[in-house]
């Protein structure tokens, strides 16, 4: 088995890997022409500095050179370290400290716009290029605008990436604390990928549409490298469109497609193609699915639909439902893929079958631990080397994990998960608001949806709900801004003089009525 991204990609050479939709001209690339690619986009982040363990921010959307500077990155045993394009300059400011970013990779016009993304990479001296793809040269473009912290650094020998570097670093989205940082090594994400390309026997006849973001571990590893080392192909349009995903689709002769359920839900809003395309199976992950939702993904798109549980720290999947003949069970995440799955307790020991616990997990995919954080490895990790999910669940009659509730609160926003605590402080940071708490109410479309309980300053200015998120749009990227502000005389707390988040909901909707 390989266990690097270098030796992770299978395909025959004469295959096609990737196909970028673009009108007029979609561009095709075989594995061949994949890995020339990387291989030369490798030697332009030597030839500036890039060796071992340099971070490589790329915050471009679901792009050809995407998919290239990550796989170059890696192979130069740097860390790919992606952020989310539409991230405010706060933000970026935030990742870019925290991964001590080389070098942001950014889209052409971006340098010149001032774009929130390089504005905040000047003020950590990270370098600074613009990456495209260059149809004139037949190639990926390294435009490199300011060297930073690399002005000087001599060019580095070409590398060869080993099973324990980190490739990849990414955050969790933060409940208690600050958002976590996870490194996963080539090791961790090879596993993984071994893991998806076994659920779903992906082989080279198989071709995904991959609209999930590449910046988080769901479109990372299921939608990009679980098909690369199957030999298989992907369709990578910039983003999710309902409009264009059946035409996508049909056009490129897709065959599969992994999405979180608000995308399925879109998809259903819409017309059904017709004729209906061949579906070998439809996969869903990242927030829970509903029963509901799954019958009408079955009746209407005829094909098996597959609900996975995944998380950052295991590189993505630790369970699925299985492909037919073997039963899928709406209302369950299936069953361990590669990664052993328990039921403990506080204290760690197994749980009876059929009880509640916390979801456990056990398998090479799991990252060694967080960055710079001794405090949540020790609580993260038990005794016998399980690592703890913070996810409440069960396991049923056939050994299928019911997950039955987040130990944590963060909000689940169609699986773009929001930090309160976050959303709080920025709030706060209002001259009229004494207090915030932030909580997921339940939406129809997104699964949760922002909302807000906020304290004013007695004395002080007034401010309308309006004004709040207007506030939060300013230094937050769009989908964290509340949809709903309760405002509030007390805010309830605990004895101690705790929040708790949920009870706060629950007294805010009560309230209202
Ligand atoms: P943090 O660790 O900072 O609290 P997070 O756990 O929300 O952030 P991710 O790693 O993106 O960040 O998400 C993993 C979580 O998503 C899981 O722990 C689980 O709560 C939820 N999740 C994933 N798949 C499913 C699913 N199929 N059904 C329900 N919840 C899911
Ligand atoms: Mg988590």
């Amino acid at each position: 088995t390989a266990t690097t991204l270098q030796s992770a990609i299978h395909g025959a050479p004469s295959s096609v890997a990737v196909i970028v939709p673009s009108k007029p001209n979609p561009l095709t690339v075989t594995y061949k022409d994949l890995v020339a690619e990387v291989n030369s986009f490798q030697k332009k982040l030597a030839a500036i500095g890039i060796s071992q363990g340099s971070p490589v921010s790329i915050a471009t959307v679901n792009s050809y050179e995407f998919i290239i500077s990550f796989l170059a990155a890696s192979w130069q045993r740097g860390i790919a370290a992606p952020l989310n394009p539409a991230y405010k300059q706060e933000e970026f400011e935030f990742y870019i400290e925290d991964v001590k970013t080389a070098i942001i990779l950014v889209p052409k016009g971006a340098y010149q716009a001032g774009s929130p993304a390089v504005k905040a990479a000047q003020k950590f001296h990270a370098a600074i290029a613009e990456t495209y793809w260059d149809a004139t040269k037949n190639e990926v473009a390294l435009d490199v605008k300011e060297l930073g912290q690399l002005q000087g650094k001599p060019a580095q020998p070409l590398l060869t990436p080993q099973p324990q570097d980190i490739a990849l670093i990414l955050h969790t989205s933060g409940t208690t604390s600050r958002p976590k940082v996870v490194p996963l090594s080539h090791r961790n994400l090879t596993r993984t990928m071994y893991n998806i390309k076994a659920t779903y026997q992906l082989t080279p006849q198989d071709r995904t549409m991959l609209v999930m973001p590449l910046f988080h571990v769901h479109g990372l590893l299921c939608g990009l490298l679980a098909p690369l080392l199957s030999g298989g192909s992907m369709v990578v349009p910039p983003k999710f469109s309902a409009h264009d995903f059946w035409v996508d689709f049909a056009t490129h002769k897709a065959n599969w497609y992994t999405a979180v359920p608000t995308i399925h839900q879109i998809l259903l809003k819409h017309p059904t193609p017709n004729p209906l395309p061949k579906i070998r199976f439809i996969r869903s992950c990242s927030s829970p699915l509903s029963p509901t939702v799954f019958y009408a993904l079955e009746k209407t798109y005829k094909a098996p639909v597959l609900e996975a549980y995944a998380m950052t720290e295991a590189a993505h999947q630790m369970t699925s439902n299985p492909l037919p003949p073997a039963k899928r069970k709406p209302g369950t995440v299936g069953i361990g893929q590669g990664v052993e799955v328990v039921i403990l307790d506080d204290a760690g020991n197994l749980v009876p079958r059929g009880q509640e616990g916390e979801i456990s997990i056990k398998g090479e995919n799991v990252t060694k631990g967080y960055l710079n954080n001794p405090e949540a490895n020790k609580s993260a990790f038990t005794k016998s080397g399980y690592f703890r999910t913070g996810d409440q669940g069960k396991l049923d009659e056939d050994g299928y994990v019911v997950i039955t509730g987040r130990i944590k609160e963060l909000i689940n926003k169609g699986g773009e998960k929001i930090s309160p605590i976050e959303l709080d402080n920025i709030l706060t940071r209002h001259p009229a608001i004494g207090e915030a708490v932030s909580f997921a109410i339940p939406d129809e479309m997104y699964g949760q949806e922002v909302a807000v309980a906020v304290v004013l300053k007695s004395g002080g200015q007034r401010v309308d709900a309006e004004e709040l998120k207007k506030w939060v749009g300013e230094k937050l990227a769009k989908f964290k801004v509340p949809k709903k502000v309760y405002f509030t005389d007390v805010m309830p707390k605990t004895a101690t003089g705790k929040i708790q988040r949920r009870i706060v909901a629950e007294e805010m909707v009560k309230k209202e009525g």
